[in-house]
């Protein structure tokens, strides 16, 4: 009897369920912090900006003054950027430049365009309105207020916002660390000649990269050769040094696949077999208490399998127990027969085309070809036995938001 092979959002749930929180922190500066979690809320100890200041170059004046004046203001001083004024005396104006402070009195400031010198005066040529080009104190951040919350991933605008407010240490969560341990005694390492039957073994080398993007600490389980005691030796080892074990390769059904008989003897096996493809033969379990997940051997397999069930887990154990894999619609510029039973992960290249988001498909769709998710920007979400024709809808997860 065919057995029932999982839903990918039924195997999430169990996965996540098991995810432990990060809770150890660390202060590291600021630069170092891009790409970190922050592990405490910020908070703003100053107004940014500090004082009411001048958006544009111009002339500073008190909005009261204008009527009376004519539009025409004797100029009394001059406030570059890093100077402070004096209270500017009634019935005149300030030469001001972008960034100054606006001088106690003004509460207007004209823009240079807008005016004409003429002698030691300056002529209005334009209508004003009370408060033009002033950036009022605390408009960007207000002293006191949460400038960033305790479990975000820190971007490169998030540190820009950090140093605005004078931050030069951030805590953050101790990086996750996680073993990767690629089976087959077909691999060999980049750098080292290929003999007959041989392949180089990329899979460690897109998992590391992409553990690396989520900031996680990589720990090299080096090649396991397909042997049942030498998977439970690597396997014993890593569980010993890391948070998490991921391996590829040999979870599958053959006699040279040993990891899921290993996973058995040293932990548990909770979940293995899903409905998607690429990836069906994917496990989760636990190598004696450390985490692990047993990806398939083909190469783009790994990535798709690592985006949808590892990085969620990644991230549930970062604090974000809600992770949202945004979904875009796009529409397909291709044909596809609905003859597949389980959800398939298409790699695809969307790119706008007259103001339309168009999916191409990779034409090698298999899971051994590596170059198709190198070549793609997006996985198509494709429903079990759902044909597509040209111009159709369909639902498109950006890689762009899978690997942050
Ligand atoms: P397996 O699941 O071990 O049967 O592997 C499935 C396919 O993926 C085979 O063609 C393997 O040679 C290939 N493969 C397994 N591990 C790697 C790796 N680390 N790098 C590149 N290809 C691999
Ligand atoms: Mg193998």
């Amino acid at each position: 009897m065919r057995k029932q092979l999982m839903p990918l959002e039924e195997a999430l749930a169990k996965i996540i369920s098991r995810a432990n929180l990060v809770t150890d922190q660390q202060m590291v500066p600021l630069l170092e912090a891009l790409g970190r979690v922050l592990a405490e809320d910020q908070c703003s100890t100053v107004d940014v900006p500090p004082c009411d200041n001048s958006a544009m170059d111009g002339y500073a004046l008190c909005f009261a003054d204008l009527a009376a004046s004519d539009y025409l203001l004797p100029i009394s001083q001059r406030v570059a950027a890093g100077e402070v004024g004096r209270p500017l005396e009634e019935g005149t104006t300030a030469r001001i430049f972008t960034g100054a402070p606006v001088p106690e009195g003004a509460d207007t400031v004209v823009m240079q365009e807008d005016t004409k010198q003429v002698s030691e005066s300056v002529r209005i040529s334009r209508e004003v309105a009370l408060g033009d080009n002033v950036r009022p104190r605390g408009q960007d951040i207000a002293k006191d207020s949460v400038v960033l919350k305790k479990w975000q991933t820190l971007k490169p605008q998030d540190i820009g916002l950090l140093a605005s407010i004078g931050i030069t240490h951030v805590p953050v969560l101790r990086r996750l660390k996680v073993a990767v341990l690629s089976t087959g005694d077909e691999l060999v390492e980049p750098g080292k000649p290929l003999g007959p039957g041989q392949i180089y073994n990329s899979n460690r080398y897109t998992l590391s990269a992409v553990l690396m993007a989520l900031g996680c600490e990589v720990i090299d389980g080096g090649i396991v050769a397909d042997d049942f005691q030498q998977t439970c030796d690597q396997l014993e080892y890593a569980a010993s040094q890391a948070d998490l074990i991921i391996s590829s390769g040999g979870v599958s059904v053959g006699e040279e696949d040993h990891v899921k008989a290993a996973v058995e003897s040293l932990g548990e096996l909770m979940l293995w077999k899903l409905n998607i493809k690429p990836g069906k033969p994917l496990a989760f379990g636990r190598v004696k208490d450390t985490p692990f997940f047993g990806l398939p051997g083909n190469p783009s397999s790994v990535f798709a399998t690592f985006c949808l069930t590892v990085r969620p887990y990644i991230k549930a154990c970062q604090g974000q127990r809600e992770v949202s894999s945004l979904l875009v619609e796009v529409v397909a510029d291709f044909d596809r027969s609905g003859s597949e039973r389980r959800q398939e992960y298409l790699r695809a290249r969307v790119e706008e085309e007259v103001g339309v988001l168009k999916a191409r498909l990779y034409a090698n769709q298999s899971s051994g070809v590596l170059a198709s998710v190198s070549w793609a920007n997006a996985l198509l979400v494709m429903p079990p036995k759902q044909a597509v024709v040209k111009g159709d809808k369909v639902k498109a997860l950006l890689m762009s938001e899978l690997l942050t």
